[in-house]
C-alpha cells in the first residue's frame, strides 16, 4: 500500500486555507525519488487572499502601532525559536532538495543571527534633518516601510534565502507574502508556525506555494503588492521585472552567476583548492555563487588540477542525512538532466572531461539523483560550458598566462555576480578588487558571507542588494517633510 503523505494547507491572516483550486502536489526527496509531503497548488484567488491579508495587517492599528523596538523583540523571539528548531527544520530542507544535513543545519544555526541583526536595526530605521537655503523651513525626511513585499525564493536554500528577506522587511514594518518554490515548500510552512508563535499578528506574514508560472506570477501582478523580493535564474529575474513594472512595483533581484575563480602562480595551492572545492562542489554545486570558471595560471595549472581531481576523487556521495556524507544528490530529476546535459554539450565543445560527467555507480546511490564532481579542463571562454549556468558539481578549468588576459576573460560573461582571487600580492589584491565585474569579491577565501555585508550582483546577476544597511534601503521609501515655522504666507500672485 502506498505510503500517507503528509499533506499541508496554506497559511493566509494565520489560518490554514485549502487552495481555491482544491489541487495538490507532491514534494520528492532526491535521495529516494520518492514523493514524501503533499501541498496545496496556490494560484491567482489564493496570493489575492494573502496580498489582502497582508495589506489589511500592513494598515491595522496593531500593526503601524508597533514601535521600531517592539518589532525587533518579536524578531529576536523567532530568531530564538528558530534556534529551538533549527535540527528539525534542517533535516525538512536536506529531505526536500538533498543539500547535506552538515550544510543545511550550518546553516539553520547561523539563521538565527538573521533576525537578531535586523531586530537591532529596527528602531534604527530613520530619516534626517536637512538644512535648505530657506531659513524658516524645517525639513526632514521619514524613512517608512512600503507596504506588503512579495517574496520569492528558489529551492537551493530555501529559509536561508527566505530569511535575507523577511528579517529585513518586518524589521521596516512591512508585511509580507512568501511564496516558496514548488521544489522546496515544506520548510516554508513549518516555519511560518514559528512567526505566529513568535507574537507576529495574523496576515503580516503569509505563505502561499504552488508553481512560478500561476502563484509566483499572480504575486508579481498584483496591484496591492509595493515590492518584489526574488531569487531565482536569470529569465525568470527578468519576467518578474517586467510584470512588476506594469503597476511599478519596487523590486530586487537576486539571479545566477558564473563566477570565476582565479588562481595565481603565487597562491597557497592546497588552500586554493579547497577553496576550488568549496566553490563548486559544495551544495553539489546547486549555488548561486559557485566557482564554476576556475582560471589557472599556466605554470601551475597540471598541479593544480592534479590535487583537485585527485580530492574530486575522495568525496564521499551519499545519503544527505548522513554526517559523513560530503556531497548529496542534485535537487530534482530535471536538474539532474540539464547538468548531463552540459556534460555533453562540453564534450562536443572539445572540452576535455578528466573527470565525473555522469552518475555513480554504486547502487545504493541509484535510485537519487547524483552526478559524480565533474572536471573539464581545455575550456576555451567562448564555450557554453564556461559562459552559461550549469548549477551542478561540474566545474570549467581554463589556463590563462597574464594578469591582463584572466581580467578580460573573468569580465567576458553577461554575470557579475562573485569573483574568487588566490594570490599573495597585495598589490595585485587590489587591483583586480576593482577591475572584476561582480558584487562580491574574495581574496584567498571563498562563499564567505554575512548578515551585516550586502550582497547583490552586477550586470544580468541582479539589481539591489540584501543583507547589511543596504537591504533596509531596498525595502523603506523616503517621504521629505517640508514645514514652514516662520510668519504668515504671502499671496503668490502679488509682485513684493
Ligand atoms: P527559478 O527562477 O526557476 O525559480 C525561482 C522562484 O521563482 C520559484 O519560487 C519559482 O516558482 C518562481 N517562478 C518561476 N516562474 C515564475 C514567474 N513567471 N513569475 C514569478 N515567479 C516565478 O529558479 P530556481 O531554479 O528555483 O533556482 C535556481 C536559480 O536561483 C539559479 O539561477 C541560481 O543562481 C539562483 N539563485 C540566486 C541567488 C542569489 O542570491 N543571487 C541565490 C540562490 C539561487
Amino acid at each position: 500500500m502506498a505510503k500517507e503523505l503528509k499533506r499541508y494547507k496554506l497559511s493566509i491572516n494565520g489560518r490554514w486555507e485549502e487552495a481555491a483550486s482544491g489541487k495538490c502536489f507532491e514534494t520528492v526527496n532526491p535521495y529516494t525519488g520518492e514523493a514524501w509531503a503533499l501541498l496545496p497548488e496556490g494560484g491567482e484567488e489564493d496570493v489575492d487572499r494573502a496580498v489582502r491579508a497582508a495589506r489589511e495587517a500592513f494598515e491595522s492599528k496593531e500593526w503601524k502601532s508597533l514601535t521600531g523596538g517592539q518589532r525587533g523583540q518579536l524578531l529576536r523571539r523567532l530568531g530564538d525559536l528558530i534556534a529551538q528548531h533549527a535540527e528539525r527544520l534542517a533535516r525538512i530542507e536536506t529531505t526536500d532538495n538533498g543539500k547535506i544535513i552538515r550544510e543545511t543545519t550550518f546553516q539553520l544555526k547561523a539563521i538565527p543571527d538573521c533576525y537578531y541583526y535586523f531586530a537591532g536595526w529596527a528602531d534604527k530605521i530613520h530619516g534626517e534633518v536637512i538644512p535648505t537655503d530657506k531659513p524658516t523651513i524645517l525639513n526632514y525626511t521619514l524613512r517608512e516601510p512600503i507596504g506588503v513585499v512579495g517574496a520569492i525564493i528558489p529551492w537551493n536554500s530555501p529559509l536561508y534565502l527566505t530569511s535575507i528577506k523577511l528579517a529585513p522587511a518586518l524589521a521596516a514594518g512591512n508585511t509580507v507574502v512568501i511564496k516558496p518554490s514548488e521544489i522546496t515548500s515544506v520548510s516554508a510552512l513549518e516555519f511560518i508556525q514559528l512567526v505566529e508563535e513568535a507574537g507576529f499578528p495574523p496576515g503580516a506574514v503569509n505563505v502561499v506555494t504552488g508553481f512560478g508560472e500561476k502563484a509566483g506570477a499572480a504575486l508579481t501582478k498584483h496591484q496591492l503588492v509595493g515590492k518584489i523580493a526574488f531569487t531565482g535564474g536569470c529569465e525568470t529575474g527578468k519576467l518578474v521585472a517586467k510584470s512588476a513594472a506594469d503597476h511599478l512595483a519596487r523590486v530586487t533581484l537576486e539571479l545566477g552567476g558564473k563566477s570565476p575563480n582565479i588562481v595565481f602562480e603565487d597562491a597557497d595551492l592546497d588552500s586554493a583548492v579547497n577553496g576550488a572545492m568549496a566553490g563548486i562542489f559544495a551544495a553539489t554545486g546547486q549555488t548561486c555563487i559557485a566557482g564554476s570558471r576556475l582560471f589557472l595560471h599556466e605554470s601551475i595549472h597540471d598541479r593544480f588540477v592534479e590535487k583537485l581531481v585527485a580530492r574530486a576523487k575522495t568525496i564521499k556521495m551519499g545519503d544527505p542525512t548522513s554526517w559523513g556524507t560530503e556531497m548529496g544528490p542534485l535537487a530534482f530529476k530535471d536538474q539532474r538532466e540539464k547538468v548531463l546535459t552540459y556534460v555533453e554539450i562540453g564534450k562536443e565543445e572539445g572540452a576535455k572531461l578528466v573527470y565525473g560527467g555522469e552518475p555513480p555507480t554504486d547502487p545504493e546511490l541509484k535510485k537519487g539523483y547524483f552526478v559524480k564532481p565533474t572536471v573539464f579542463v581545455d575550456v576555451e571562454n567562448h564555450m557554453r560550458i564556461a559562459q552559461e549556468e550549469i548549477f551542478g558539481p561540474v566545474v570549467s578549468v581554463i589556463r590563462f598566462r597574464t594578469e591582463e588576459e584572466v581580467i578580460q576573460m573573468a569580465n567576458d560573461v553577461r554575470y557579475g555576480l562573485a569573483a574568487g582571487l588566490w594570490t599573495q600580492d597585495v598589490k595585485r589584491v587590489h587591483r583586480l578588487a576593482k577591475e572584476l565585474q561582480a558584487g562580491t569579491v574574495w581574496v584567498n577565501t571563498y562563499r564567505t558571507l554575512a548578515f551585516s555585508s550586502p550582497f547583490g550582483g552586477y550586470k544580468e546577476s541582479g539589481i539591489g542588494k540584501e543583507n547589511g544597511f543596504e537591504v533596509l534601503r531596498e525595502y523603506t521609501q523616503l517621504k521629505s517633510v517640508w514645514v514652514e515655522t516662520g510668519g504668515p504666507i504671502g499671496d503668490p500672485f502679488v509682485m513684493r
